[in-house]
């Protein structure tokens, strides 16, 4: 499942290639992943993309109506979720693309390029907003702070409120927004601390600790084009190269690139956790 590494390479791909386009018109060939609260027919069709935002795993095509002044200030927007495996590409004029079952959306662009929504297992999906405010009043209301944007002390006063591992605190989205599975067993490797440690033991020194780390950790991870699992791809199809450097993430068993000792794999609020016994206590 894309996390936040995977998702701003698709952002910083569809800043370099779908912004400033206009959209010529849209093929919706799978109504039921496209949901409201405006017209779900809506999809910017007719405007120019001004700009992406990004909120942990969620990105948004901001919009800008032909002609009209509407609004300049608070302008329609599309929040897209990749869900586990959701992909957003941008083909120019001149590279085929040949849609299958799975290609549900395809954005027209006056270029001739094509920005192609694809999603085989469909736990993705779009949400069409009126406006970006809307937009943040209401679904992105609901996440956290953004993983490379929350400060310590606000970690921290989240951690202190929570009994549960963790482990499940750095993945649960209203905590924080842009971590999942391979991320949080990283960073908690990297920080020395057990994944079933609960959250209101976190120390404010911790805290800190585990934001630094989480900044320098997927800060790496962006620059390396995020983690390739099975079927990540960036906006112009390109696989990531940090799945290479996963000290724990998918290595259970094997030796712990510090002390050597056999990685364990325990299960932590239903989720597959690899960790150090020896190096995080
Ligand atoms: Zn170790």
């Amino acid at each position: 499942m894309p996390e936040l590494p995977e998702v701003q390479n698709v952002c910083l791909g569809l800043a370099d290639t779908v912004v400033g386009q206009t959209i010529a018109r849209v093929s919706v060939r799978r109504r039921d992943i496209v949901h409201g609260p405006s017209k779900p027919t809506h999809l910017l069709r007719g405007q120019t993309v001004t700009r992406i935002d990004r909120l942990g795993k969620q990105i948004a095509l901001i919009g800008q109506p032909l002609g009209r002044e509407t609004s300049p200030n608070n302008p329609p927007c599309i929040c897209i979720h990749l869900g586990m495996t959701g992909s957003l590409r941008y083909y120019p004029k001149s590279t085929p693309h040949k849609p299958d079952n799975h290609t549900h959306i395809i954005w027209h662009l006056t270029d001739g390029g094509r920005l192609v929504f694809r999603d085989p297992r469909r736990f993705g999906g779009l949400w069409t907003f009126d406006s970006v405010t809307s937009l943040n009043q209401t679904r992105w209301s609901k996440l956290g702070n953004d993983a490379l944007k929350i400060t310590p002390a606000s970690l921290h006063a989240k951690l202190l409120r929570t009994r549960r591992p963790i482990k499940a605190a750095l993945l649960d989205q209203a905590v924080l927004a842009g971590l999942g599975n391979i991320y949080v067993d990283e960073l908690l490797y990297r920080c020395e601390m057990l994944p079933m440690r609960l959250g209101c033991d976190v120390t404010r020194r911790e805290s800190q600790r585990l934001v630094r780390q989480m900044r320098s950790l997927l800060g790496k991870a962006i620059r390396l084009g995020g983690s390739t699992l099975r079927d990540y791809v960036d906006a112009s199809g390109q696989s990531g190269g940090f799945q290479h450097l996963h000290q724990v993430y998918g290595r259970s068993g094997q030796p712990c690139p510090s002390c050597a000792q056999s990685l364990a794999c325990i299960t932590v609020s239903g989720r597959t956790t690899v960790y150090c016994e020896n190096c995080q206590s």
